[in-house]
């Protein structure tokens, strides 16, 4: 007790948090390989559109797990929730057994693929990931067609959560068309014992966001990324004013911490996770909502019962 807090260096260990991101990614070497395109259309693309300067590609011969729990230790987060595309399912299945209790896997499925029930029943039987992550504006689905139910009924019967990527994208070629997270609101009418998120606070959507905080009961949001989106709605709003009003529909039961970290050298971003801490003192959330927030939630989120 006594060394840990002389060597405490981070907000969230001088208050005694335990802190789970709920949503990073993995983005391996074999990842880098998927998106077929040179590093310096990625690096282009990094600068454009995101707050980062450059990217360092995972080597081939990395221990890119290793990498990220040194990270984790070095900040002191307990467990880190990853999004996981198939090129990466196998290596992330490993990842998940040698490092027990470090991370949490979801797979990135899309429902529109002939092979997406099978891979969606084998990503959680035999590899053991947590849940599912779509992103309807990638993909360019709906999550009310029957493409998507038929993940939502696998969901149910496997009962794991299901992440959605709704609004804005950094991601190329997304159709902005399908994020409007008002479409989630039959399926989770539907599917009323699946756990279904809405990431980054609904990226730009948020007044939908709220909406489905009254229209439904089994819709939770994250807190994840930089929340850039703030910029382009056309009312003024800080993140501070964000916070207070997803607290205030939603109450801190349904929303979950995540930094939406992603590559190095950047690593794990905890000047997000700062700020918003910050941000939840600064509105007076109590020290038992705040573990709601920062790692109940998605733990009973993920268990799996
Ligand atoms: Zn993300």
């Amino acid at each position: 007790m006594s060394k840990t807090s002389k060597t405490t260096k981070y907000l969230h260990q001088q208050l005694g948090l335990s802190v789970i991101d709920s949503h990073s990614h993995y983005l391996s070497y074999k990842t880098f390989q998927s998106w077929q395109v040179d590093s310096k259309a990625i690096q282009r693309r990094i600068r454009t559109r995101t707050d980062m300067t450059s990217v360092d590609q995972p080597g081939p011969d990395e221990d890119f797990a290793q990498k990220w729990v040194t990270e984790l230790d070095r900040y002191g987060i307990a467990r880190i929730g990853m999004m996981v595309g198939p090129e990466s399912w196998d290596e992330f299945a490993d990842a998940l057994k040698r490092f027990p209790n470090r991370f949490y896997g979801y797979a990135n499925i899309n429902p529109l693929l002939p092979e997406a029930e099978d891979q969606a029943r084998h990503v959680i039987r035999e590899l053991g990931f947590h849940g599912y992550k779509l992103y309807p504006v990638l993909h360019g689905f709906y999550t009310h067609s029957k493409e998507a139910y038929r993940i939502y009924q696998i969901a149910d019967d496997l009962k794991v959560p299901v992440l959605h990527h709704f609004g804005i994208s950094v991601g190329a070629g997304v159709d902005l068309r399908y994020g409007n997270p008002l479409d989630l609101q039959p399926p989770a009418r539907d599917f009323p014992d699946v756990k279904f998120g809405i990431a980054h606070l609904g990226a730009g959507m948020f007044r939908e966001t709220l909406l489905l905080f009254y229209q439904t009961d089994n819709v939770y949001v994250d807190t994840s990324g930089s929340n850039i989106w703030m910029r382009y709605i056309p009312y003024p709003s800080d993140l501070e004013g964000v916070m207070k009003r997803t607290l205030e529909a939603g109450g801190p039961k349904r929303i979950v911490f995540g930094t939406d970290s992603s590559m190095f050298p950047r690593g794990f971003r905890y000047d997000i996770l700062e700020k918003q801490l910050k941000i939840f003192q600064r509105l007076k959330v109590t020290m038992e909502d705040l573990k709601q927030l920062f790692s109940d939630n998605i733990q009973r989120l993920m268990r799996k019962h």
